[in-house]
Order: C-alpha cells, then structure tokens, then sequence
C-alpha cells in the first residue's frame, strides 16, 4: 500500500485516491452532514474502511463517514512527527526522590498516527525530553504498572498499586505520583484512600484532559505541580492534582475521597466535593488551604489494606425504577449496594419490598445522595424513615462512587455485616466529614450580574 495513503484500505483507499487527497493533507471535506477542514491522519491497519480520520483545528479527531462524502480538496500538507526525544534524567544527591507509577490514561500518552491508537510516552528520559522543568523539581524513577484507560481500572489494579507504593515508601521513597486518565481517577483516588493508610508520603494522582500533542495541553503543568506536591509538600494523603479553575498559574490538590471528575472536557475538570481542596500548587509554592490533614513524616511506616469484594454494585436511583433491578442484584449474588438517591436519599415505594428482601438475605445496602452536595437524611421524611427500618443504612456524606469503594473495600475484609457498618461509617480520611464548610459548595450560575462582574475579573 502506497505511503500516501497510510492504513487506509478498501472503500476509504478508493475516495482519497478519488479525490487525490493524501494522508496528512489539510482538507476541506464536503459532506451530506456539512463542510469539516481539518488534517487526514493515516489510520490504522486494523480499522475498518468505512471512515476518514481528520484531525479538527481545535486538536479533536473525529470519524467521517465514507458514504456522507461529497467532495474533498486539497488545500496544504502538514507532516506531523510525535517521537519524544528520550534524554537521560539528570540525578542529584540534593533534590527528592519521587517515583511516578503509569497506569495509563491521556497523561501517559501520544498519538501513534501509523496505528491511531494512543501510545504511552513514559520512561523518566521520555518524559525529561517532554517536560525538562522535571529536573528541576526531583529525581525521577518510573514504573508503567498498566497501560489502560482509565475505565478499565478495577480492584485488582487498586490493589497492585497499593502494594506497589508500600513497596516505594519502605524502601525510602519522597513521594509518590501516579498518571491516571482522569475519567475514574476519583474512583482510584478514593480506593488508594483505604487501603494505603497512614503513609508518612504524599500521594499525588495527576491526569491531563488533553493529550501532550495539543496545542493547549494540560499534561506538562499538571505533572510539574503533582512532582511538586509529592517531592515537597508536608500534606502526606492520597491527592489529586490537577489544574485550578480561575488560571494556569496553579493546580489544586484535593483529598482523595472528596474529589470527583466534573467536567467532560474542561481541564479544571476536578472538584472537592462537600469541602474545599487541601492546597494549591504552584511552580515554586504549596499554600495549604485547610489546616488539617495528615503531616509528611520520616518514619517509613504505612498501612496497605489491599482488599476488595468484587460483588458490589452502584445503583443510581430513577423515578419509576422497578424492583427487578435490585432483585436481579441479589439473585446474581451481589453482596453489596450503594444506592444514589434523590434528594436526601430516597427511593419510589415499590422498590421497598425488594429492598427488604435484599437486606434480609444478607445484602449491605448503603443510601447516598444524586445531589453529591450535602448529607443523607433519612428522618425526614417518613419515607426515609420506611427504608431504614427495612435495612438501608444512611452515608452520611460519602460520594456515590467513594461510597461504593469503600463498600468494596469494607466486604473484602470481613462479611459480618455489624463490622461492615462500623467500617462503613467510621471516618477514615475525610470520607465522612462533621459538615460542609459554607464556602465547600460555591456552584454560581453566569449571567447574574455579580456573578458576571466576579468573572470578568480572571477570564481573558
Ligand atoms: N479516557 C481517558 C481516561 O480516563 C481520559 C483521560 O485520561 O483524561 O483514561
């Protein structure tokens, strides 16, 4: 096959040669759906042949469908190489020693344009040749453990990690980064929460929304401020750092069983939820914003809780659910259910009877809130108060998806259900919280004047 025309093959092979427009030229393309101009990328051998791949100003890929096509011209040529120089990383006796884990995830990534497919970019010397500021934080090791993205984490990566930094804090390490795709970085953020307890370390988990090949990526600044956070700031929790909301100048790090991902593309994508974040980072400063938390220390001691029961479900509660839903869960032998509620926790009426089935046949069934912001409530209501007394145990504050891993985390250990609700509702790293502070939640809606006039003030 020419190189013209890189993985491309059957009908899409015969429209580009049709319209003589080759693999990285800058095309206009009619369409049945309308005009898109971006680059042709090749694509890859193992794709079908039923679509072009063009790459949008604005960095995005998109498919476009043989049969819509119209007409397609020619009007540049952009060759694009993507090899990250690989340089040694310079060592020094006076700075931290830091060791960044790889799970996978955008942030470990680049566009491999012969296959399509997004490559990790990652040894130390990789990332000094993308990111040379690295050295001067910290000396850097790495260790890809995973190459996934990130909705493919599950348990049993929860739990190698875990043993993995214990590993890294007994033999002496700094601190602790670990790439993640920021997709379920939350989910892992509050897994590492349980069952990394106690580390004398920070633990900083760090993504980018937008790959490294994208003019306006987030991949570099997030690793320079999550190097930072874990090579020299006193905060010794499992963190998210990732960019802050009002300006580049710094991320924020947010406690891992408060923090959710609440944004799809935006990349101060990351919130604390029901509180405010620990700190804010910068190149050269870590300001603490809350007072307690856990201080770096010298010892090497650490507690890795690597346990997880499989059976375990989320439930996200819609008006009209039917009871077969909780049903099909006990007969497939779930152990465990999170159930995110409406308002202070609620259900409809015909699912109360599946519920009491399921609490009666052994099932642990924990009540959160849709609403992420605020506490259960469940006397209330005398509805709350009907679910109770049919088994379901309030949360507190526990998000949704912290909820269902600790739930998780809880069962593995232990089945005696008594030992699961104080395991449930013992606070154990900010997971259950006295109150929400009253500027934790600050959602503002644009178009109020003096929200406008706020923002007018750090949007450029
Ligand atoms: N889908 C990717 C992931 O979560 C997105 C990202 O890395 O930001 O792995």
């Amino acid at each position: 096959m020419s190189d013209m025309f890189k993985g491309y093959k059957g009908k899409a092979l015969e429209v580009l040669k049709r319209f003589k427009v080759r693999v990285w030229s800058e095309t206009t393309i009619n369409t049945t759906r309308g005009e898109f101009k971006g680059i042709i990328l090749p694509r890859s051998e193992n794709d079908d042949d039923e679509h072009l791949v063009l790459k949008l100003a604005t960095g995005y890929n998109i498919g476009v469908d043989i049969d819509t096509i119209i007409e397609m011209k020619e009007y540049g040529y952009k060759e694009a190489h993507y090899k990250i120089p690989e340089k040694e990383f310079p060592m020094s006796p006076e700075k931290p020693y830091v060791k960044l884990f790889g799970t996978g995830g955008t942030i470990a990534s680049r566009l491999d344009y012969r296959t399509g497919a997004v490559i990790p970019a990652f040894s130390p010397g990789e990332l000094y040749g993308a990111v040379p500021e690295l050295a001067d934080v910290c000396n850097l090791t790495t260790e890809k453990l995973f190459a996934v993205f990130s909705e493919n984490m599950g348990p049993m990566q929860y739990m190698t990690l875990a043993k993995a930094i214990g590993q890294e804090i007994e033999k002496g390490i700094d601190g602790i980064v670990i790439g993640h795709g920021t997709d379920t970085m939350h989910h892992t953020a509050a897994a590492l929460s349980f069952m990394v307890q106690d580390s004398p370390v920070p633990i900083v988990m760090v993504g980018s929304q937008r790959s490294s090949d994208r003019p306006s990526s987030d991949a570099a600044l997030n690793l320079i401020h999550a190097t930072t956070a874990a090579s020299r700031s006193d905060i010794a929790e499992v963190m998210v750092c990732m960019f802050g909301p009002t300006s580049d100048e710094y991320a924020l790090l947010h406690r891992g069983t408060r923090v959710r991902k609440m944004h799809s593309s935006y990349r101060s994508t990351f919130r604390t939820i029901g509180d405010i974040p620990i700190a804010m980072v910068t190149r050269d400063k870590i300001t603490p914003l809350k007072k307690e938390y856990h201080r770096r220390r010298s010892d090497r001691s650490v507690k890795i809780l690597p346990y997880f029961e499989e059976r375990v479900s989320i439930v996200y509660y819609y008006p009209n659910m039917h009871p077969d839903i909780i049903d099909s869960l006990v007969d497939n032998g779930y152990k465990g259910i999170v159930i995110a509620g409406t308002g202070l926790g609620h259900v409809n009426k015909p699912l109360y009877p599946a519920i009491e089935r399921a609490t009666k046949a052994g099932v642990a069934i924990y009540m959160t809130v849709q609403t992420l912001w605020g506490f259960v409530h469940m006397f209330v209501y005398e509805t709350g108060r009907d679910l109770v007394n049919k088994g379901i145990i309030p949360a507190e504050n526990l998000l949704p998806e912290v909820a269902y891993i600790k739930l998780g985390w809880a069962l593995g250990q232990t089945k005696n259900l008594e030992e699961v609700k104080k395991i449930m509702l013992t606070p154990i790293c900010g997971d259950i919280t006295d109150g929400e502070p009253y500027n934790g939640y600050l959602i503002y809606q644009g178009g109020i004047p003096e929200v406008e006039e706020f923002i007018r003030k750090f949007h450029k």
